[in-house]
């Protein structure tokens, strides 16, 4: 890294815009900064940039903090814990803008945009015609009038050069004079642009390092030429790669399932799996490692191994993921986790199984064998693979025919034998799969085994894949199975 950890504290900042949810890009952005700064015991920033009142919507403050509290992103200062620097919202930093405004007059490198929008309108047909880009510069007045506020300000770009400047990510880059103009610093409702806005805040709150995505690297000799002109250092900058949608083709949008992160939540994500799959998008530790922990995150990352590259959107790595940071957990914090989806389930509601705790406890291994995320439990549940454990199943009486090629008149001497021998079983029997299995299994090898267990297993679950029927057994115990193979015996009659 340029700045020496060592003799600089790090200060980076996550700077979103409140104009609607935030999705994985967003997300990764802070995340990577949080990370950068976690890693060197720097300050992480959250700050407001609302400026552009128009694109504004309601509630995004609300909805960026509870996205960045979820995932355990936590800032040092922000909106709503203050700092030294409040506020850290910018339409309430006016005064600050202003300030730099009036130092850039002073120095000459600002002036009051004399034209009125028509004037301009023609200034850009003029260049149409004459094939070349528009140029604010072109334009400068002479004698600019005094800014009162009223019109817009612009910059005074101080000189027509290359600039070069050193990505944490990208390496050297550099452009010519033609990616300079005299952009707006303060817009005419009083508001200053996203270009001069962020330099004063970064300089303000003191920004070591600022990490976008790569729609900024173009206007970087715009941002370098204010620095330049208020004779300030500018930070460092790492421009993270884009994340592409699922096909891998294109940049991700809404439509490719750049949805809102807070969905993650819903849909029953852990937070650190979420955390490790977005800091997989786009860095890796130079090995083939995958699962990390926050702290083996924080300890393990770096600017210099963020890739340049696109990092592809994947749901089936972040279901992988998830899978991996559940088994992590304790096996108690897990059972209490398919508990309590279990008995918020619509509709188990009012089901007497979950207060069955010893049916409950056999259950938890089979269903957390079929989930990757907590919210498969209510997939598997409600109507899903698992709906049999909880109500009686129905099913047409030709499931249980073994291929269909068994008589129902063997169908049902089977089963009845399977049902008596369940009826004359001790407890014992019950307590594990396996000693169901020994109380079975002969006679399902001297019947055949599909003819005997298959129909067996149909009238337990209802349905053709299942744990096997010794495991339904075990886990409906005795008297709910042979309950289940007596209305299987009646639907045959
Ligand atoms: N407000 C900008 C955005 O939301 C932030 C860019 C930056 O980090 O400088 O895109």
């Amino acid at each position: 890294m340029h700045t020496n950890p060592g003799t600089k504290k790090i200060v980076t900042r996550f700077a979103p815009s409140p104009t609607g949810f935030m999705h994985v890009g967003g997300v990764r952005t802070a995340l990577y900064a949080w990370l950068t700064a976690r890693k060197h015991d720097g300050t992480f920033i959250l700050r407001i940039e609302d400026t552009d009142k128009e694109r504004e919507v309601e509630g995004s403050i609300e909805h960026i903090i509870a996205s960045l509290s979820w995932l355990g992103i936590t800032w040092d200062e922000g909106p709503d814990i203050g700092g030294p620097h409040a506020s850290y919202i910018q339409s309430e930093r006016l005064h600050l803008y202003r300030m730099y405004a009036e130092k850039l007059i002073e120095k000459g490198f600002a002036y009051a945009d004399p034209y009125s929008e028509a004037e301009l309108e023609n200034f850009r047909l003029k260049a149409d015609m004459e094939k070349r880009p528009f140029l604010y510069r072109d334009y400068r007045p002479d004698n600019p009038p005094l800014w009162d506020g009223t019109t817009p300000l612009r910059f005074k770009v101080p000189e027509l050069k290359r600039y070069e400047w050193h990505d944490e990510v990208w390496g050297d880059l550099s452009a010519g004079p033609e990616a300079l103009d005299d952009f707006i610093l303060i817009k005419s409702d009083g508001y200053p642009t996203y270009n001069f806005a962020h330099i004063v805040d970064d300089i303000e709150m003191g920004i070591t390092h600022v990490l976008r995505g790569q729609e900024f690297i173009s206007s970087t000799p715009k941002f370098l030429s204010i620095y330049e002109a208020l004779g300030i250092q500018h930070p460092v900058y790492a421009t993270l790669p884009p994340i592409m949608a699922p096909d891998g083709k294109k940049k991700l949008g809404k439509r490719d399932g750049a949805k809102d992160i807070l969905e993650y939540r819903a849909e029953g994500y852990t937070p650190d799996a979420m955390i490790n799959f977005l800091a997989l998008l786009g860095w890796n530790p130079g090995d083939d490692r995958e699962i990390f922990s926050r702290d083996d995150l924080i300890n393990n990352f770096s600017l210099e191994k963020v890739q340049r590259s696109g990092a592809q959107l994947s749901d089936d790595k972040l279901n992988w993921l998830n899978k991996e940071h559940l088994k992590l957990m304790s096996e108690n914090v897990r059972n209490e986790e398919i508990y309590s989806r279990l008995i918020q389930n619509p509709t188990l509601a009012g089901n007497n199984k979950l207060d069955d705790k010893p049916f409950i406890s056999k259950l938890y291994p089979i269903i957390f064998d079929r989930i990757s995320t907590w919210g498969d439990i209510d997939k598997l549940v409600s109507g899903g693979e698992l709906s049999y454990f909880f109500d009686a199943p129905q099913y047409d009486v030709t499931m249980l025919s073994w291929k269909g090629e068994s008589p129902k008149e063997e169908i049902k001497k089977h089963l009845t034998w399977v049902c008596e021998a369940l009826q004359s079983g001790q407890s014992d029997v019950f307590q594990s799969p396996e000693s169901v299995k020994s109380l079975l299994f002969d006679y399902a090898t001297e019947n055949g085994r599909g003819q005997v267990l298959w129909p067996t297993r149909v009238a337990l679950s209802g349905r053709d894949k299942s744990p096997d029927p010794f495991t339904l057994i075990y886990i409906l115990g005795k008297d709910e199975s042979v309950e289940r193979l007596h209305t299987a015996i009646g639907l045959l009659a």
